[in-house]
C-alpha cells in the first residue's frame, strides 16, 4: 500500500465486481481493494473525515445517526 496503490485510488473503487467477473487469472482484486481499505480504516485511522461522526455514533447509538437508541421509536408517538 501506498508504493503501488494509493490511497485515491483505493477509495474511489465502487465495489462493481466487473474487476472479479473479467480477471482472466481469478485473483479476485476486489478482495484485496476491500483487505487494503479495512487496514486503512483499522490499523492506520485513515478515513476519510464524514465518516468519523458514523463511527462515533454507531459505537455510541449502536446506528450511524446521532439519536439515542432510546429515542429511536420517539417517531411512532404522536406529537
Ligand atoms: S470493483 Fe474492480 S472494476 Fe469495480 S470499481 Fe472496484 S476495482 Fe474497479
Amino acid at each position: 500500500m501506498h508504493d503501488y496503490i494509493t490511497v485515491e485510488e483505493l477509495r474511489a473503487c465502487t465495489t462493481c465486481n466487473a474487476c472479479v467477473q473479467e480477471c482472466p487469472v481469478s485473483i479476485n482484486p476486489l478482495d484485496i481493494i476491500l483487505q487494503l481499505r479495512r487496514q486503512l480504516v483499522m490499523e492506520e485511522s485513515n478515513a476519510p473525515q464524514e465518516w468519523n461522526g458514523m463511527f462515533s455514533n454507531v459505537e455510541n447509538n449502536f446506528a450511524p445517526w446521532k439519536f439515542s437508541p432510546d429515542d429511536r421509536d420517539k417517531w411512532t408517538e404522536k406529537a
